[in-house]
């Protein structure tokens, strides 16, 4: 049982290990209702989030490692910040105005998660440390990944007491370069190694999602939801359709596509997608400024050791991850990720969990 009075202590932090001579430090938030988020300096990933049930037992939902080391060997965004472009863009070359540069390419002809060394794979830089909220900075140098400018990103995780777990990432480059961050928490409300995200029942506040060509990259048109498997208007079980013999789900091995919320064109927050596992009671409710809600089913992932000494399997964890849609520098008619020297890019995501004793 959770002892609310002792988790309402102000947050902690712990030395976790070093990278490059530099210090890995693992940050525990806590709020006055007994949930827990820890976060690491390394990747900007989210390591653990306990949430009350509605037993009043702590249950962590989010994958993820013991060590640090582990990060370090992670293949699978494991709770990272992904950057500097999440997702899939087909092809090196990319043009912006008159400039053309090569990002990074994957084995099957496309630029994925941020090149070869991503994001996730850096040291953040400390910048702020509050009672409820603690910020990473990282420098990201001209010709990163192939992307032109030195940009400075700054994200802001903190845990509020309506149990927001709420991310702020805010940037700035010194020359026109393509930004399209997102966070790649992999969630389990069942707890994180029940290994079944099956039960679940997810809803999207969209008709509307985009297909994917072969190389999993969105073929460009916006595809209405109605009455497919896609269809999550209404509270639905992840599992009921996810084997259907279904072109764009064989393509993915299940759900690894982006849905276009409504209200794209607008940077105001909006709820984007509501999850809950009934046999814990756990409610999360996805808010942002984003233009769209990709949801992976964790259809590759496979880590024989990980937090806990648990395994995950495919389809253990499922992730929510908000972003402009993949491969817009190619697209002209999606959203512009173009961020020049005169924005600073800012975007806010809300994951916020609560306790439904039934539906
Ligand atoms: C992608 C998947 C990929 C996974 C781990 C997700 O965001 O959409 O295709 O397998 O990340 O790399």
């Amino acid at each position: 049982m959770i002892d609310h009075k002792k988790a309402a202590a102000t947050g902690s932090r712990k030395t976790w290990g070093k990278v490059d001579g530099r210090d890995i430090f693992l940050f525990t938030l806590v709020n006055g209702n007994g949930m827990e988020l820890r976060v690491t300096n390394y990747g900007a990933a989210v390591q653990s989030i306990y949430v009350p049930d509605k037993n009043n037992h702590a249950v962590d939902v989010v994958l993820g490692y013991d060590g640090q080391q582990s990060y370090l060997d992670d293949s699978f965004y494991m709770g990272t910040l992904v950057g500097r472009c999440a997702n899939r863009i087909s092809g090196s070359k990319v043009t912006i105005g008159e400039d053309s540069f090569n990002l990074h390419i994957k084995e099957g002809g496309y630029h994925h998660h941020g090149g070869q060394r991503g994001f996730n794979h850096r040291v953040w830089e400390v910048n702020d440390v509050m009672d409820n909220s603690v910020s990473f900075k990282y420098f990201s140098t001209d010709g990163e990944e192939g992307y032109p400018g030195n940009l400075e990103t700054i994200v802001t995780y903190s845990l509020d007491e309506n149990n927001c777990w709420s991310i702020v990432i805010q940037a700035q480059t010194d020359k026109t370069t393509l930004f399209n961050p997102t966070h790649h928490a992999y969630f389990n409300l069942e707890g994180h190694s029940s290994n079944n995200i099956n039960n679940h029942l997810l809803q999207i506040n969209t008709g509307f999602y985009l297909p994917v060509n072969p190389m999993q990259v969105p073929s460009g048109t916006v595809e209405d939801v109605a009455n497919g498997p896609f269809d999550f208007r209404a509270l639905k079980p992840i599992g009921r359709d996810i084997n259907e013999a279904n072109e764009q789900l064989k393509i993915s091995n299940g759900y690894d596509h982006s849905w276009v919320l409504e209200d794209q064109h607008t940077s105001r927050l909006k709820h984007a997608a509501t999850v809950y596992a009934p046999s814990t009671g756990i409610q999360m409710n996805v808010f942002t400024t984003e233009p769209a809600i990709h949801f992976y089913s964790g259809n590759f992932l496979d880590i024989p050791s990980a937090k806990e000494g648990f395994s995950y399997a495919p389809r253990s964890g499922f992730c929510l991850e908000t972003q402009h849609f993949p491969d817009a520098p190619n697209q002209p008619h999606f959203p512009s990720i173009v961020l020049s020297p005169e924005q600073t890019f800012f975007s806010k995501t809300i994951y916020q969990f609560s306790i439904m004793h039934s539906l």
